[in-house]
C-alpha cells in the first residue's frame, strides 16, 4: 500500500464533505468556498444531498474545487439510512430506480471518481450493512465533525473491522459543514499530491495518499525494519495498530515526557500491515491509512 510520506509532492489540506443552501446547509456555495479559503484550505468538495451543486461559476479563491454529492440510500433494519459521498461527477447524478444501497453505490461509483461512506456511527450501520458496498467505496469517514458535535463522530472501530476482513478502504475525516462555523475546521484530510489540480487530488484520494485528522499533524512516518518512527505535532500518545484484533503497539508504556513530537515504536510483527494513530493532549486524533509493513 502506498506511503504518502515516502513520495514527492505537496501536502494539501482539504474538506471533502460540505453542504450549501442548495440542500439543507445554511451558507451559499460561495460562502462555503470563502469559509474554507479563509482557513487556508487547498481543496474543497461541495456535496449537497442528492444533487450536484455547480461549481464552475464560483470564485475558487485559489482552492481546488471538486464537484460532489451526498446520496442517501435505503433504510437499514435500525432505521438509519446510508449516506454515500461521491466526488468528481461530470454532471447530475443519474439515480437508478432501485433504492437498494449496493445498487445506488454501484451507480454512484460509475459516475463519480471517488465514493466515500459517510459517518457510519451516526447512521448506525453494521458490518453486514457496509460489506456489500466495499467494491464501490474507496473509504469511509473515520471522523465527521457535525456528527462529533452530536456525539457520534468517530467510526474507527468500523474502519478497523473492514480492514480486518481484508477490505482495502481508507479512513477520511471531514466536516460535513451545514449551518454553523463551529462545524468547520475540525475534521480534514491532508493529501499528498504532485499538484493541486482537482483530478490530481481525486487520484490521491483513490490511492490513499493522505492522512485524516481531527487535530494533530503528522510530519513523517518511516519504517526501519522492526521499528516505525513517527514525527508529529505535540502528542500524548501514538498507536501502531495492526488490522486484526488483540494488542497493538503503543507509546502508553513509554516513559518519555509528554507531550512529545517524535516516537519510535517496535512493531509486533513487521511483516503485517499497520496504521498509525496520533493522539494529542486533548484527545484529538490523526489517522494514517494502513501502509506500513
Ligand atoms: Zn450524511
Ligand atoms: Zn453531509
Amino acid at each position: 500500500m502506498p506511503n504518502p510520506f515516502a513520495i514527492e509532492g505537496e501536502w494539501l489540506k482539504g474538506n471533502a464533505h460540505a453542504h450549501t443552501t442548495n440542500s439543507d446547509g445554511g451558507f451559499s456555495p460561495q460562502q462555503v468556498v470563502d469559509i474554507y479559503a479563509e482557513r487556508e484550505y487547498r481543496f474543497l468538495a461541495i456535496t449537497d444531498h442528492n444533487k450536484v451543486t455547480p461549481i464552475q461559476d464560483l470564485d475558487s479563491r485559489g482552492m481546488a474545487l471538486i464537484t460532489g454529492i451526498e446520496v442517501t440510500a435505503g433504510k437499514t433494519p435500525l432505521l438509519a439510512d446510508f449516506h454515500i459521498v461521491g466526488l468528481g461527477l461530470k454532471g447530475q447524478f443519474a439515480r437508478p430506480d432501485s433504492d437498494e444501497p449496493a445498487t445506488l453505490a454501484a451507480a454512484l461509483a460509475e459516475q463519480a471518481e471517488v465514493c466515500i461512506l459517510g459517518h457510519p456511527f451516526w447512521t448506525m450501520l453494521s458490518y453486514a450493512d457496509i460489506a456489500p458496498l466495499t467494491d464501490y467505496i474507496v473509504g469511509l469517514e473515520v471522523f465527521n465533525t457535525i456528527c462529533h458535535l452530536v456525539g457520534r463522530g468517530t467510526s474507527e472501530y468500523m474502519w478497523n473491522l473492514l480492514l480486518a476482513h481484508g477490505h482495502r478502504v481508507w479512513g477520511l475525516a471531514a466536516d460535513d459543514l451545514h449551518h454553523e462555523l463551529l462545524q468547520c475546521g475540525t475534521g480534514w484530510i491532508m493529501a499528498k499530491a504532485a499538484d493541486d489540480r482537482p483530478q490530481t487530488i481525486r487520484q490521491a484520494l483513490r490511492q490513499g495518499l493522505f492522512y485524516a485528522s481531527s487535530g494533530p499533524e503528522i510530519y513523517n512516518v518511516e519504517q526501519d525494519g522492526e521499528y516505525v518512527a513517527v514525527d508529529c505535532s505535540p502528542c500524548q500518545e501514538v498507536l501502531a495498530l495492526g488490522m486484526g484484533g488483540g494488542p497493538g503497539r503503543t507509546s502508553h508504556y513509554m516513559t518519555m515526557p509528554r507531550p512529545f513530537e517524535h516516537v519510535r515504536i517496535n512493531l509486533r510483527d513487521p511483516n503485517k500491515l499497520y496504521r498509525i494513530v496520533c493522539i494529542d493532549q486533548t484527545g484529538r486524533r490523526a489517522w494514517t491509512n494502513p501502509f506500513l509493513m
